[in-house]
């Protein structure tokens, strides 16, 4: 089963409007070309508009970082499925561990918001990772599987298979330490298995999984050489256009 890679630019909270633009205009010039890797950019909320406007016309998908499971209501400060619909968003990030460490973003809340996203003809990016005590505990399969269950429940395996859900190892996020090729690639199977035992093979099949944690360009050839890995959640690396599309090429 042949997936394409996707490489998404997570910008966290970073970029005024001026300098996402500034960082569009060179993504586009230097990714020109590379058909073979789906690439996205997540801006912050503000520059979400601005950033779809410069990408008219190009291949590079927008996404946003985070969404209330509602579609609209008295949630104050909080941004709905429809209103990132709107701005032209077609990925969400949901579940990121920053999300989950600072704002009590719990499994229960990351599937309402999945399913919320789905409703609304988004597509989630669903990430799930364990943290540095839980890899040195042993129980790294055990949190990813519970994580990946509950984020997953009730979705059909249609909407399960064109989904994307990022591994993302708390330890490796921001810290310079990457997972190793195989121990990445080991639990992104793991996940692909437990997807199957879920929705089937079909589904297992077709979804995509990134790995996320210090990826740059140096390390992101032999990641997104391992079977199972479809390519990367970016964060740091992706804040600079050369960084960015370094990891871009790597994959074509
Ligand atoms: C992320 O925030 O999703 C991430 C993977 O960050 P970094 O690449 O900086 O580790």
């Amino acid at each position: 089963m042949s997936r394409r890679p996707i490489i998404a630019g997570n910008w966290k909270m970073h970029k005024t409007i001026a300098e996402a633009l500034a960082l569009v205009q060179e993504i586009k010039e230097a990714a020109a070309g590379c058909d073979g890797v789906e690439v996205a950019v997540c801006p912050p909320f503000t520059a979400l508009a601005p950033v779809v406007e410069a990408l008219r016309g190009t291949d590079i998908a927008v996404g946003a970082q985070n969404v209330h499971w509602e579609d609209k209501g008295a949630y104050t400060g909080e941004i709905s499925p429809v209103m990132l619909r709107d701005a032209g968003c077609r990925y969400v990030i949901i579940g990121h561990s920053e999300r989950r460490q600072y704002f009590g973003e719990t499994d229960e809340n990351v599937n309402r918001k999945v399913k919320a996203v789905f409703a609304q003809g988004l597509t989630p990016i669903m990430c799930v990772g364990e943290t540095l005590a839980e890899r040195e505990a042993g129980v790294t399969e055990k949190v990813v599987r519970t994580q990946t269950e509950a984020g997953l429940a009730a979705l059909t395996g249609e909407q399960v298979a064109g989904m994307v859900i990022a591994y993302e190892p708390v330890w490796a996020i921001g810290t310079g330490k990457t997972a190793s090729d195989e121990d990445a690639q080991q639990v992104i199977s793991f996940i692909r298995g437990i997807v199957a035992g879920l929705y089937g093979d079909s589904a297992a099949g077709r979804v995509r999984i990134q790995y996320g944690g210090s990826v740059k360009p140096e390390n992101a050839a032999g990641l997104m050489a391992k079977p199972d890995i479809d390519g990367a959640l970016v964060g740091g690396a992706s804040l600079e256009a050369a960084s960015f599309t370094g990891i871009i090429r790597a994959v074509v």
